[in-house]
């Protein structure tokens, strides 16, 4: 960890890397452990602050640093979440992490710190502060979302038809492995065999494996309405496949090793890289200002507006950099342009600035008052430049090659893209499948008619071997209440398990399904956790609880549910 935050204090600004290497941040130091300078002398240089901080643990420089407004910066911010993780007591970690804030508003990890915080000490202040965050409509945390959404989504349909797959089999695997040869028609044999399909289960306990192995299995056996609801699961995870394909490009993202990354980082945060790109020039020209590298942000904006691309952003940003290099007549025709063809408040604003510049108050005012009729004010003495919206950023990710392994690899999907395939085909072990009687598997060599009634050799013995019809009837009672009580054993376990697996087991397939994909949306995040994408640097408080109290209030409400519904069933 050490080497990571090491990592990070060296990506702070490219100010402070020049700083911490010259000598005058040598002398500045001497002077600030000798006594010679205090530390509140340099209460708005945040470099030095920064320096003093990570050699002083000073409280104060807390306090100084909370006071002054600096760019975004994620890894200052990830260094002092990491100071809250580490600390010991509430007040510590709530004002670590109030300064993590500050440096980075809108980073999601500070939003879920806050909100792990609250719920750990029963504090509503900090799950306040974390909803008055501008978390969501940050590009980051956007895709952050959306990729861990289908993730779970992903998850959760895999889940629902493993969960299905497993009561399919429990329902049929005596009549399946009755039907396997050898045939002997005996119980032993019957349980042997029953093992033998169950090897994969019991030895590899893969959740894959088993989805492949027993759909395969279980197509030989279901019913027409069964196996609609096996190709609906597989449908569902061929869709979300494809679907998830962009997503491979936002985890790129996520995990800081593709281009767009750098350039997001570029636009908005205070640390730099050198980027080279033909496609993004009017992203990397706004990056390039925002680090006062103005000459080669000019050349980029000269090169987009000579090239016919005048959309307002280049139009307004580039009249700023000439307002800024004090050429008042170029800058002002632009920021005509830019109101003539837009209805932005921004360049009325900066053209107010520049009238104000040149002592024109009546022009100023006019200016400023059309700023505020299109819903912009600053109290910024500087020309305000367009920002690059999320729209450009969802071009640049949506316009990368499309990656096929990501999330998932698409080797996986094959055979199950097969399975539905071999749904289709006409390949079905024929029926009867249970004595109705007493529910033992049967076959066509071992079945016997009473009537139209189909029953297995044991009961049609019992039965025969009474003369009397009362008798009989007596018989056949108690064997179905002793079939009816094994049929409510395998029912509550499985609906103990897994809440909805039960109802499947019932066949109210549609009500099942929702209950166990519902259950499955707060069981994912508790039992997989790895499965969730988490974007480089990631520091949080630990917030596993809240996922787990999510989890434990579905679990609740799916166990009522369904033990209802199972008991209303049973009752009729
Ligand atoms: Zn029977
Ligand atoms: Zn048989």
């Amino acid at each position: 960890m050490f080497v990571f935050i090491l990592c990070c204090i060296c990506q702070f600004s490219m100010q402070y890397k020049d700083f911490v290497n010259s000598p005058k941040s040598d002398s500045i130091f001497i002077g600030l452990i000798r006594g010679n300078y205090r530390i509140s002398d340099f209460k708005n240089d945040p470099v030095v602050l920064w320096l003093w901080r990570s050699n002083s643990n000073n409280p104060e420089v807390d306090s100084l640093l909370k006071k002054i407004h600096l760019r975004k910066n994620f890894h200052l911010s990830a260094v002092l979440r990491w100071e809250a993780k580490e600390a010991d007591d509430y007040e510590t970690k709530s004002n670590k992490l109030y300064l993590a804030a500050q440096f980075d508003s809108s980073a999601i990890e500070n939003f879920l710190s806050f909100i792990s915080l609250g719920l750990k000490h029963r504090d509503p202040k900090p799950i306040i502060t974390a909803f008055s965050l501008p978390v969501f409509s940050d590009f980051r945390n956007q895709l952050f979302i959306i990729t861990n959404m289908v993730i779970l989504l992903f998850a959760v349909v895999f889940m629902a038809g493993i969960t299905y797959i497993v009561v399919k089999l429990t329902y049929y695997l005596p009549a399946l492995s009755h039907r396997t040869r050898p045939r002997k028609h005996s119980q032993i044999n019957d349980l042997i065999k029953s093992l033998i399909l169950l090897i994969p289960i019991l030895v590899l306990r893969n959740f894959y494996i088993i989805y492949i192995c027993y759909s395969i299995l279980l197509i030989l056996i279901l019913n027409n309405r069964e196996k609609n609801w096996l190709r609906l699961n597989i449908i569902a995870l061929l869709l979300i496949f494809i679907l998830s394909l962009p997503i491979n490009n936002f985890v790129a993202f996520l995990r800081q090793n593709n281009n767009s990354y750098q350039l997001y980082e570029v636009v908005n945060y205070d640390s730099f890289c050198n980027l080279e790109t033909d496609d993004n020039k009017e992203l990397l020209a706004y990056g390039l200002k925002q680090h006062g590298k103005l000459e080669e942000a000019l050349s980029l904006y000269e090169d987009l507006y000579y090239q016919g691309n005048r959309n307002i952003a280049v139009v307004n940003n580039l009249a700023n950099i000439y307002f800024l290099y004090d050429e008042p007549a170029l800058a002002e025709s632009l920021y005509h342009l830019a109101v003539i063809t837009n209805d932005y408040g921004e360049p009325y604003f900066n053209l107010g600035l520049l009238k104000l510049k040149n002592i024109e108050y009546a022009k100023y005012s006019r200016y400023m008052e059309g700023a505020r009729k299109r819903n912009f004010s600053s109290l910024s003495k500087e020309p305000i430049d367009i920002k690059p919206e999320n729209r450009d950023f969802y071009r640049i990710i949506f316009s990368e090659k499309l990656k096929f392994n990501g999330i998932t690899r698409s080797i996986y999907v094959l055979p199950i893209f097969l399975i539905l395939i071999l749904t289709f085909l006409p390949i079905k072990l024929s029926p009867p499948f249970y004595c109705t009687s007493c529910g033992r598997p049967v076959c066509k060599d071992c079945l016997q008619q009473i009537d139209e009634e189909i029953i297995c050799k044991n009961c049609f013995a019992k039965f025969k071997s009474t003369k009397k019809k009362e008798i009989e009837e007596d018989l056949r009672r108690s064997v179905r209440k002793s079939r009816k009580r094994v049929k409510n054993l395998i029912l509550y376990a499985l609906n103990i398990i897994i809440p909805g697996a039960g109802l499947i087991y019932l066949k109210k397939h549609f009500t099942g399904m929702i209950i166990v994909c519902f259950v499955m949306t707060g069981y994912i995040p508790v039992f997989f956790p790895q499965i969730f994408v988490k974007p480089s640097g990631w520091i949080t408080l630990p917030f596993f609880s809240i996922f787990f109290f999510i989890a434990i209030i579905i679990a609740i409400l799916s166990y009522i549910t369904s033990f209802s519904l199972i008991r209303r069933h049973n009752a009729n």
